[in-house]
């Protein structure tokens, strides 16, 4: 039996590719908390051709929204800078309750699980010189003896610090102080523009928004991205009252926004421990503005499940971890750099918004190709 510890997008994909396997399942799921299931992600195509090898690509494409473009503007001008034709490319946006809804209607239609909702505190192991001997150890005092445990359980689960022998306690909690604050909104409630099938980027300075329509258009996904220390009382108006479109969404009591920490940039290329790998943000908690968190999550379940069938457990774990922190170390480089850019404020900001709309469709495109490559 493998246990894989986290509920969310990363841990329910590691438990389908556990189970793709033949191999039974323990899912540690823990307690949910509710930013877990907010809002809505964008899947770029490397994340579809995971869904797809997953098994379970039409069903989710039954419940998301293909993107015709990705459009940046100006937060001040609302000038187009730059657009990204999306029409050829597998990319939509899905609501975060519909695809964790989904994968959990998989692992439950192929069977062979069992789900306890308490969160691992520890795990004893032993090995190699005698088999392999690890037991976690939950919050309510349950032990389990597993073969392996797949560590999906987040930025501060527990599987990161246990990897990488960190004290959670000092861990950084947040890159440079940004932060993200999230709503979903009615269609309705909002100018129609919103909800066109298109991503949209507006750059400010120092601040970025991003929305999308997700639930069939009946919903739009709001994340603006700025300084923990500029959301003050009146951060609406500072940083949406610019325009008339954004303005919109300006201090509205059907939109209430919730305030993400935004994860840390340090990278632990270490995702293995004995029999202890981690998965999803747990391995990568990677800044969101390249929208690969998730993506990248479903390419490690993806290379869990390929390497699970080939090998026995030792190989296929260490062939896992050795593969995707490669891979995904230049992915994280990439995001940091872009949160760096799109964080640039005042003159900067003006010369960056002119790069972009010089450089145009094709800067973003090179940028792009290697991320959105499927692996
Ligand atoms: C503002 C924002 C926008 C984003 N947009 C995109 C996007 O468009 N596209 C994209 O691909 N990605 C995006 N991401 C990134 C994406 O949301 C994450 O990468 C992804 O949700 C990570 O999933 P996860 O399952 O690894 O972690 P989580 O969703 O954090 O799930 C971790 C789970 O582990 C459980 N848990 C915690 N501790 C324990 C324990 N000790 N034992 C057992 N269980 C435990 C928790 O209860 C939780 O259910 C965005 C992120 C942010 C913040």
């Amino acid at each position: 039996m493998i246990a894989v510890s986290g509920g969310g997008i990363a841990g329910l994909a590691a438990g389908l590719a556990v189970l793709r396997n033949q191999i039974p399942l323990l899912l540690v799921a823990g307690s949910t908390p509710a930013t877990t299931l907010l809002g809505g992600i964008q899947i770029a195509p490397n994340g579809w051709e995971a869904l797809n090898r997953l098994g379970v690509g039409d069903m989710v494409r039954a419940e998301s929204i293909e993107l015709d473009a990705i459009t940046v503007r100006d937060m001040r001008s609302t000038a187009t800078i730059a657009s990204l034709d999306l029409r050829k490319s597998a990319y939509s946006s899905i609501a975060r309750a519909s695809l964790t809804r989904l994968l959990e209607a998989e692992i439950t239609a192929i069977g062979g699980s069992k789900r306890i909702t308490t969160n691992i505190t520890h795990a004893v192991q032993r090995g190699p010189d005698q088999n392999w001997d690890l037991h976690i150890v939950n919050d309510d005092g349950s032990t389990f003896l597993v073969d392996a445990l797949i560590a999906a359980d987040g930025v501060r689960g527990f599987g990161r610090t246990y990897v990488n022998s960190l004290e959670a306690t000092k861990l950084p909690q947040c890159i440079n102080g940004r932060i993200a604050m999230r709503a979903v909104a009615k269609a309705t409630d909002l100018p129609k523009s919103f909800a066109l099938p298109f991503c949209n980027l507006w750059l400010g300075s120092g601040a970025h928004l991003v929305h999308y329509p997700i639930n069939d258009g009946k919903d739009v996904n709001l994340v603006l991205t700025l300084d923990a220390e500029k959301v003050t009382e009146n951060w609406q108006k500072e940083f949406l009252d610019h325009n008339d479109v954004l303005a919109s969404l300006c201090n509205r009591n059907t939109i209430n926004w919730a305030n993400t920490q935004l994860p840390t940039q340090t990278y632990q290329n270490c995702w293995r421990r004995g029999r202890t790998v981690l998965a999803g943000d747990a391995a990568h908690p990677i800044p969101p503005n390249l929208a690969q968190g998730a993506g990248q999550s479903l390419v490690d379940a993806e290379c869990l499940m390929r390497c699970l069938g080939g090998n026995n457990i030792d190989d296929a774990l260490s062939i896992y971890a050795q593969e995707r922190s490669e891979a995904v170390s230049k992915i994280f480089k990439k995001a940091v750099i872009s949160s760096k850019i799109m964080a640039l404020d005042g003159p900067r900001a003006k010369a960056r918004n002119m790069a972009i709309g010089l450089g145009g469709t094709q800067m973003i495109n090179e940028w792009l190709a290697d991320v959105w490559a499927a692996a």
